[in-house]
This record gives structure tokens, sequence and C-alpha cells, in this order.
């Protein structure tokens, strides 16, 4: 694996860390596992982490973190990613929402939930998409009737990773009509243990019940559960995309380094001409992605904030993922997809079958090339109708 090392200092976080993790081994945790025992290992894992303060590095220390960058965020993933760690169940929680609250939300919401978070006390899922709202998230017709003690939810999200083991949604919701369709739009926390939210699992093609349809009927959360004002939840929603695209690829993007490390490996000394230039083409792609995701965390520990430069990540780090994959099926032979799905086939047609959904989750690779396009190449704006 490429590592980062980028200053003595990092280096010597690196090493404690690395030494930490000796003592402390995650889980072995087999992908056709039940949901209970992937989610009681995966709270204990954090927990176990949250305990030695390798969570959310930097996040502010009186938030629970560190105050540290997020180079050193970035090495706490890559030296999870060399010991196997399972993806940690609460990264909604520390990618998104998390960073969203310590920059926009109210004192009493970040004393309320910061610290759950990081231990995975309590675990929490994105409730952007619907049926007819995907790329086009504005268009969002849940709607949230607004009386004096809060919030009356009704409608229908989809695709919501980890609804079923939520214990919070942080969801987007319209609150009125507007000519512009991402105006009227609020933020909101909402608990989804309650009567009024109906979660039903959807079956993903590597088999896995990874997310969700979740039904909303009057469902409540209090006045105090916004985030930011009413009617101004875009700016929110955005933020919290920007951060997804930034930590939560970072911590993602390490997954095709594994996969090529695990290629390479598999195919050494066994491979004609034409195969070692299609896999030298993967190995130089990745040390591009890698270079430009490296770029992007200095800036960010050199105070730049999150914009749309994380775009580029994710485009480049789930097409190359998408390439890896394709290629280790073409070395193993496509007939092994038959009748395939993730826990009976072996870790390369699980891994082919997931990476099919990474160009579209956290937003398709067409919308991250026209936000490239419009907002770093500052090409004309396409006009879509409204
Ligand atoms: C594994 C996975 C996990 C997910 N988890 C979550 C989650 O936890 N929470 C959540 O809210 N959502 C989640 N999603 C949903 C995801 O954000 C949406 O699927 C995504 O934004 C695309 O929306 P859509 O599916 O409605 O497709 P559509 O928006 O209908 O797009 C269909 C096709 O049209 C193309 N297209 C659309 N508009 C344009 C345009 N303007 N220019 C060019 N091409 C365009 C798209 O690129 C795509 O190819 C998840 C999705 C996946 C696959």
């Amino acid at each position: 694996m490429i590592r980062l090392k980028i200053s003595e200092e990092t280096e010597k976080f690196r090493q404690e860390f690395q030494s930490w993790l000796k003592d402390h081994r995650p889980p072995e945790i087999d992908s056709d596992c039940s949901l209970e025992t992937f989610e009681k290992a995966g709270r204990q894992w954090q927990r176990e982490l949250a305990s030695g303060r390798w969570v959310a590095v930097h996040w502010p220390e009186e938030y629970g973190g560190r105050s540290l960058s997020l180079v050193e965020e970035a090495i706490v993933q890559e030296e999870l990613v060399r010991v196997n760690s399972p993806q940690l169940l609460g990264l909604f929680g520390l990618t998104m929402v998390g960073p969203v609250l310590i920059e926009h939300g109210t004192a009493e919401q970040k004393k309320k939930y910061l610290p759950s978070i990081l231990n995975a006390d309590e675990i929490w899922c994105q409730g952007f998409s619907e049926p007819g709202a995907g790329s086009d998230l504005a268009a969002i017709k849940t709607r949230a009737r607004v009386e004096k003690d809060g919030f009356y939810i009704t409608g229908q999200k989809v695709w919501t990773s980890f609804a079923h083991i939520a214990d919070w949604c942080f969801l987007l919701v319209r609150t009125s009509d507007h000519e512009k369709k991402h105006k009227g739009l609020t933020y909101l926390l909402v608990d989804m243990h309650q009567d009024g939210i109906t979660t039903r699992p959807l079956k993903q093609i590597t088999g896995d019940q990874e997310f969700n349809e979740v039904f909303f009927d009057n469902a409540f959360a209090p006045a105090e559960n916004v985030v930011g004002e009413v009617g101004e939840g875009w700016k929110i929603a955005i933020s919290t995309l920007m951060y997804e695209r930034v930590v939560l690829t970072f911590a993602r993007q390490l997954q095709s380094e594994v996969a090529l490390s695990q290629l390479l490996e598999r195919t050494a000394g066994d491979t004609d001409s034409a195969q070692q230039l299609m896999l030298s083409g993967e190995v130089a792609k990745a040390c591009a992605v890698r270079a430009l995701a490296y770029k992007h965390l200095l800036d960010y520990a050199a105070g730049k904030k999150p914009g749309p430069e994380g775009s580029l990540d994710k485009l480049f780090w789930t097409e190359s993922f998408q390439s890896i994959s394709r290629l280790a099926m073409e070395f193993d032979g496509f007939d092994v997809l038959e009748g395939a799905d993730s826990a009976s086939a072996g870790s390369d047609v699980q891994r082919y079958l997931y990476s099919r959904g990474r160009t579209i989750a956290a937003g398709t690779s067409e919308i991250q090339k026209n936000i490239i396009a419009e907002r770093l190449l500052g090409m004309p704006r396409l006009k879509y109708s409204e």
C-alpha cells in the first residue's frame, strides 16, 4: 500500500497507533454473518477504538477528538485497512453528521449527539434520496408540517444505508413550497425509534441488505432538532455531501488499494505481457488517485474547507475500484458470476458486485463530472427544467 509520510511527527503518530493495534485486534466478521453479529462486533470495535481516542482524531478536542488534521485521520484509516478492520459501524455519524453538527449545530445538539457518535452508542443514517429524487436531490417530496412543538413528517426515502440498525437519521424534508425547489427545505435530526417510521430492507446485487426503504407517517421531530434554519436545509445538505466526498471517500478509496495489492500478489510471476500492461495501468491510476487525495487532505490540513474538488476524488477512486475489480474477474473468468452472491462466491466476486454501486452512491459519476465541469473548470452551467 502507498503510505502517507508527511513529517516525523505524523510518522510517530502512526507508530503509536500501530503499537496500540498490536494489543487491540479488530474483529473478524464473516461476510455471511447475521446482522446481529455484524452490529454487535461493529459497536464493540468502535467503542474500543474510541476508548483509545482513535476515532475522529480530526474533531476538536472539546468534542472528543484530538484536534489533529485530516492527515492524521487518513493515517488512522490506512492503519485500520492494514489490519483488516471492518468498516466502522458509525461511519455516517463520524464522517457526515458529526462534522456537520460541529460546523452548524447548536451547543445543545453538539453536547447531546457527538459523544454517542464517537463510541457507536448511537448509529446514524442519511435520509436524502427518494424514489423521484436522487441526482436531483432538491426535488424531494417528503414533507414536514411545521407546528409550534416541532415537525410532523410524511413521505418516503429510499436507498437509506443502515436505516435498519440506525438510532437516528439526518433527514432532508420540504417544509414549504417555493418556486425555486432547493428553497423551503429543512435539515432535521429524527429519532428512528418511534411509531410512524417503517423500515423495509432492500436486497442488493451482492445479496447483502445494507440499504432500505424508509416510510414516514406523521413521524415527529421536536423543534430543537433543526440543524441551521428552517427553510435553509439545502445549505446544510450540501455541506454534508462535501464532508461525505472528503472523509468518507478517503476511508473508502483504500478499498481499491487493498483490491489492487491482492490482485498483484495473486498474479505475481503468472502474467503475460498484455496482462502486465493492464496491471501496470491500474497501478499508475491508483498512484494518481492517491496523490490527488493526499493533495486535498494537505489543503484541508492547511485550513481550506472541503469544496467541489472532492468530486475528483470520488469520481476517480470509484472508477478505478471498478476497473480493478473487473480486471480481477477477467483473471478469474466471468463464469464464476453465474448464480453468485457475496456469501457464496468469494472476495473477487463480492468486490466486483459491490463496486457497481460505488459509482452511484454519494452522487453518480455523471453528477461528479457535471460538478467538475461547472464548479472547478468554470464551464457553462447546464439549464435543467425546474
Ligand atoms: C450502495 C448505495 C448506498 C446508498 N446509500 C444512500 C444513503 O444512505 N442515503 C441516501 O440518501 N441515499 C443513498 N444512496 C442513493 C444515491 O445517493 C442515489 O442512488 C444517487 O444519488 C443517484 O440517484 P438515483 O438512484 O435516483 O438515480 P437518478 O438520479 O435517477 O439517475 C439515473 C441516471 O441518470 C443520470 N443523471 C441524472 N441526472 C443527470 C444529470 N443532470 N446529468 C447527467 N446524468 C444525469 C445518473 O448519472 C444516472 O446514471 C445510495 C445508493 C447506493 C447505490
